[in-house]
């Protein structure tokens, strides 16, 4: 039995009411729903500034438009492509990010992604041999950058779904302060980027989904003053066969839905391009790799949900993040 592509908002929004002038603005983009709320007498020309860019960042970065960098990239039958700043800046951070994370997060996955049908909701479950196959073709260090000239080994084909909406969602809270926001909420399919606090100067309330609940249930929510909150979970792009759920996170050393024992992986930090790529990173690493990698970082706080219902929150989180009373789940704060 296959089942309809199930997509749900990783982290639901909890706003209260606001005094300031309130513009927001809904577009379809990046495969999914974007709601970009700014507040002040800029917000209007900020939130056109983003939606602009967000059109601009998915022309460039889209693995399906035949006119994007990317698809350039992956066409290139090994040719060296020239890129812009955009693409050479997320093939960087996922090289960095791949390495931090021990090559759990490969931009170069795609062809294994494609293979489990996640591309285009024709599902099917691939066989051992075809995926030894096919992870012969994944390998992010193949990826060769020299300066603003990319150069990918033939047969290869790579993918920024695990960080391009991080990344837009840095670069819209940039062109947002520049416009002279000083406050606003940007969910970009459960990727949620802030800038600065609330009009009233109180943190931004961000709730984390509960990820065996509905899609409006949560765990608890965490409090966000200018940074990024990204969610990664099993729960979010699924098909299930003969009762087993596969879901779209891959583990790159076996080609399968990763199974870590995680049900969803939340990250915390200025930056929306590591958090949205270390949010897939960490989730296919499981908890005890994902806080290891952690304390090596100095960069984020995570809220780890585990299959065995407990949410683990690591220290920097533990004045930030509340439970929700009746969750079901168990709270631990990982210290150092
Ligand atoms: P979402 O895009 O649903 O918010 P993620 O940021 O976790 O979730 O990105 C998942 C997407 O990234 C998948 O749909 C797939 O295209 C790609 N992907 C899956 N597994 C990996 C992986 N281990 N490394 C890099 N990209 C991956
Ligand atoms: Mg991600």
């Amino acid at each position: 039995m296959k089942r309809p592509l199930a997509l749900s908002l990783a982290v639901l929004l909890l706003l209260s009411g606001c005094s300031s002038t309130e513009e927001s603005t809904t577009i379809f983009a990046m495969d999914t729903v974007m709601t970009l709320t700014a507040y002040g007498s800029h917000a209007r020309e900020g939130l056109s500034a983003a939606e602009a860019e967000i059109n601009r960042l998915e022309k460039t970065l889209s693995v399906t438009r035949e006119d994007s960098e990317v698809w350039a990239i992956d066409h290139s039958a090994g040719a060296p492509v020239t890129v812009g700043t955009d693409t050479a800046a997320l093939l960087n951070a996922a090289a960095a990010l791949g390495d931090r994370t021990g090559g759990a997060l490969d931009v170069t996955l795609y062809p294994v992604v494609k293979a489990w049908g996640f591309t285009t909701g024709d599902y099917r479950i691939p066989d051992a041999e075809e995926l030894a196959d096919l992870l012969t073709r994944v390998d992010d260090h193949a990826v060769h950058m020299d300066g603003d000239t990319v150069t990918l080994p033939a047969g290869m084909e790579l993918d920024f779904g695990a960080l391009a909406k991080g990344y837009a969602g840095e670069q819209c809270a940039s062109l947002l302060k520049e416009a002279g926001v000083t406050s606003a909420i940007l969910n970009l399919g459960g990727n949620v980027q802030t800038v600065g606090a609330k009009p009233d100067g109180s943190p931004w309330r961000v709730a984390v989904q509960d990820p065996e609940g509905e899609s409006e249930d949560y765990v608890g929510w965490l409090e966000l003053t200018d940074e990024a909150a990204v969610t990664s979970g099993g729960y979010q792009r699924y098909f299930e066969e003969n009762g087993v759920r596969y879901w779209h996170i891959i583990d790159p050393d076996t080609g399968a839905p990763a199974r870590s024992g995680l049900l969803s992986a939340t990250i915390v930090g200025k930056s929306g391009t590591a958090c949205d790529g270390l949010s897939t990173g960490l989730f296919v690493l499981g908890p005890e790799k994902a806080l290891d990698c952690w304390r090596q970082s100095d960069d984020f706080e995570a809220v780890l949900i585990g299959e065995d219902h407990t949410v683990q929150i690591t220290a920097g989180l533990a004045d930030r993040f509340t439970l929700r009373e009746d969750s079901g789940y168990t709270l631990r704060i990982v210290e150092e």
